[in-house]
């Protein structure tokens, strides 16, 4: 059968050909000319999420005949950050796609603040989380419009203040015309660092209570991963927070760490109880910190 799935990744193309459908994944399918796999139940409920808490419960699934994901269980608490750490292929990304329900689950079940996802619209679903993508994309247009596209219609105020947050202030102000400088492919290409700023900053803008990061995972120098760092705590401040990491030492400070080893959690914990455990993640951890 003809795989219909498009990757989050793909989502980067799609916005570069397209300008407006920016940080608006249902936009974006929309434009696809194909009919959605998953679609609302007749009764879906439109509720607006409340202060975005994630469970995960026995949560399983397969790609075709392939089992991927094996009884996930894990629980966000309104305002805390978990991250999901483990080696490629472990099955992170299918977490994020599970909720966003791109696919449905086999068994268990997902529900943002009590309330199934599957039994929510589509579009009440993704309005209340925001995702910082592996590759944002910048369309050519000023610095302001490309942030703004978090929430169309947004002040220049609420811009100017995700700009603070998301601790791009400095870089607008070293610009030639601050944030009317044009960028994209036909204007100032940005750093990966400061790219993924943008995309925080369009994040904090579209105001969702839950907030997925799925890290990059090109190697950024460490002054931009730095700055994401700090930009990310400020985020996480007023969010709750699902971060999908590579590099472990972007989920120090997290409330949980989530590891994932072929579909299955084999351990959680905060950092120091992890490295105590000496399974996986203190693995991780010291090849990561070899010299
Ligand atoms: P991670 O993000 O941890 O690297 P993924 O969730 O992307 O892992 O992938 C987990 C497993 O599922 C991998 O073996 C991958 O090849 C497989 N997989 C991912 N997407 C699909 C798909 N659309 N169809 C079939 N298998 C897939
Ligand atoms: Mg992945």
């Amino acid at each position: 059968m003809m795989q219909l799935f498009i990757p989050l990744n793909f989502l980067g193309f799609v916005y570069r050909e397209i300008r407006g459908a920016l940080a608006n994944i249902e936009r974006m399918f929309g434009l696809l000319d194909r009919k959605p796999l998953i679609e609302d139940k007749e009764n879906a409920k439109k509720l607006a999420i409340g202060a975005g808490e994630l469970t995960f419960e026995d949560v399983s699934f397969s790609y075709d005949s392939r089992q991927i994901l094996t009884s996930i269980s894990f629980s966000i608490l309104p305002g805390q950050k978990v991250a999901i750490v483990g080696d490629s292929g472990a099955g992170k990304s299918t977490i994020v796609k599970l909720l966003f329900r791109f696919y449905d689950v086999d068994s268990g079940s997902i529900s943002l603040d009590g309330v199934n996802i599957d039994s929510l619209t589509q579009h009440a679903l993704r309005q209340s989380i925001a995702i910082v993508p592996q590759d944002t994309v910048l369309f050519n247009d000023s610095l302001l419009e490309n942030i703004r596209y978090g929430r169309p219609g947004a002040s220049d105020e609420d811009v100017a203040e995700v700009i603070k947050m998301a601790h791009l202030a400095h870089f607008v102000s070293s610009l030639p015309e601050g944030w009317d400088t044009k960028v994209g492919e036909r204007g100032l290409k940005l750093s990966g660092g400061e790219k993924q700023r943008v995309a925080i900053a369009r994040a904090i803008l579209k105001g969702s209570p839950l907030l997925v990061f799925d890290e990059a995972t090109s190697s950024l120098d460490s002054h931009s991963e730095q700055a994401i760092l700090t930009a990310l705590k400020e985020v996480a401040k007023g969010h709750t927070s699902l971060v999908i990491a590579h590099r472990l030492s972007t989920v120090v400070d997290a409330d949980q760490i989530i590891v994932l080893s072929q579909g299955q959690i084999v351990e959680t914990g905060d950092h120091s109880s992890l490295l105590k455990n000496n399974g996986l993640y203190s693995k991780l951890w010291t090849i990561q910190n070899q010299k």
